[in-house]
């Protein structure tokens, strides 16, 4: 296939949010930085500290899903298993506020976003579909301007291939003509793929570690586009 081949209109496009329509890991690298150099620790490299604060977060995210909240909890509890002293108040509000620096960004656009996306909405059904907290991610929609490009919102737990049949089912979507546009191999293209969907994966330089994954080969049948930034989607749909 060549970037010339346009695939027909009315296809439905299911489109993830963070790090595909606007930054979002850059803020928490940000804040984890920021931490990592108020922790200060005096045996563990930074790379060592980071590390810690992955596992931290890992089962937080089990426990607690992802979302702001999870993140405040992870860097406290991290702060808890690496610092040699107890957490005072004034501590455990410096670390709040490294948190609190996230929640206080604009929402930035990604490259191509503000210009594509009205093409694509008046072409296709959009459905934006991202998992995290229900109020932190409707929260950001809104204030993005981009809501009225789709006709739904999905905003489930996890994006497993149940939470894709699901939705599949909840829109009578049709396998062959569903996509799942996103930056993360984890969340994004393999369950997609795995759900029977055809998958774009958008390169993000900055993707969470936590959603590092080798992209799987799509099946047969299936498509599996790769372009550089969201503005590419225009010459595909
Ligand atoms: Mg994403």
């Amino acid at each position: 296939m060549t970037a010339e081949t346009h695939f027909a209109p009315g296809q439905t496009l299911l489109i993830d949010a963070d790090d595909t329509l606007w930054e979002n890991n850059i803020y928490f690298e940000r804040a984890i930085a920021a931490f990592i150099s108020y922790l200060d620790h005096k045996e563990y490299s930074r790379e060592e500290v980071r590390e810690k604060l992955n596992e931290v977060e890992r089962e937080n995210v089990r426990l607690h899903g992802y979302g702001l909240t999870s993140f405040r909890r992870a860097l406290v509890s991290c702060f808890e298993r690496l610092s040699t002293g107890p957490i005072t108040p004034a501590k455990h509000e410096r670390i709040m506020s490294f948190a609190q620096s996230i929640a206080d960004q604009e929402i930035e656009l990604l490259e191509g976003v503000a210009e594509t996306l009205p093409v694509l909405a008046s072409r296709h059904r959009l459905i934006l579909m991202t998992k995290g907290n229900q109020v932190e991610q409707a929260d950001k929609l809104a204030r993005s301007g981009l809501r009225e490009y789709f006709t739904a919102v999905e905003i489930p737990r996890e994006k497993d291939p149940d939470a894709y049949r699901e939705v599949c089912g909840k829109y009578e979507l049709t396998p062959h003509t569903t996509w799942m546009i996103g930056n993360s191999p984890k969340s994004d293209i393999n369950p997609a793929l795995a759900s029977g969907l055809h998958a774009v994966y958008i390169h993000h330089p900055h993707t969470w570690v936590l959603e590092h994954e080798l992209r799987d080969e799509p099946p047969p049948g299936q498509h599996l586009l790769e372009v550089e930034n969201f503005g590419e989607l225009g010459q595909w749909f």
